[in-house]
């Protein structure tokens, strides 16, 4: 689904596609609902955020209980939303902005040129600065199989990236978002997240002690 193309067909069907999706989570009483806001596909970014904007606001009435939240993207291809200022843009243009939060995905925004590793203090400021922390609800943590500011999307397990270890348990036990929920969406079945999940306790856990 894209909400953000310059096809007239994808983006009437994308439109249809999230108004039905919202109705659906809110009644089934889901709190958040996570989505890639869109890419442009040569239309240009204004333009894809006007179109994610006015398809958000078709969409909302006021009158969910559900927070939309806006992911984080990498700027791969015509991704809109590889910048906070972006996704701020979006928030601005939707009239019940009330109900739109943002999901961090750490893998996308370090390829987007936001480095985590070395300037985690930096980043969570200027997020804060223009976005406001209080709307981010959710991360999404991978670690990235390409370079810092590579502008691509691809997911590595937890350690095994160009993040590393340290640097995604800094940014987990970081005070001020280490109450959020946090999502792996690292290239593994279930028994590797297994791994995983226990592999980043055991260092919590010790961290901790
Ligand atoms: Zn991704």
């Amino acid at each position: 689904m894209n909400l953000g193309g310059a096809k007239d067909e994808v983006y009437e069907f994308a439109r249809k596609v999230i108004k039905e999706d919202i109705e659906r989570m809110d009644s089934l009483g889901i709190e958040y609902m996570c989505f890639h806001p869109g890419s442009h596909v040569g239309g240009g970014i204004e333009f894809g955020i006007k179109r994610i904007s006015d398809a958000l606001n078709e969409a909302l009435t006021g009158e969910e209980n559900i927070t939309l939240l806006l992911e984080t993207m990498s700027g791969k291809g015509t991704e809109i939303g590889f910048d906070f200022n972006q996704l701020r843009e979006i928030i601005d243009s939707v009239e019940h902005n009330e109900k739109l939060g943002v999901c961090l995905d750490t893998c996308h925004i370090f390829s987007a040129g936001y480095d985590i590793v070395n300037d985690l203090d930096g980043v969570l400021e200027e997020f804060d600065k223009i976005i406001g922390l209080d709307r981010l609800k959710a991360v999404h943590l991978n670690d990235s199989m390409m370079p810092f500011g590579d502008k691509k999307d691809r997911h590595e397990v937890i350690g095994e990236g160009k993040i590393g270890l340290e640097a995604i348990i800094n940014f987990m036990t970081h005070p001020k978002i280490s109450h959020l929920p946090f999502f792996l969406e690292t290239p593994l079945e279930d028994e590797g997240h297994k791994r995983e999940i226990a592999m980043i306790k055991e260092i919590l856990d010790n961290k901790i002690r």
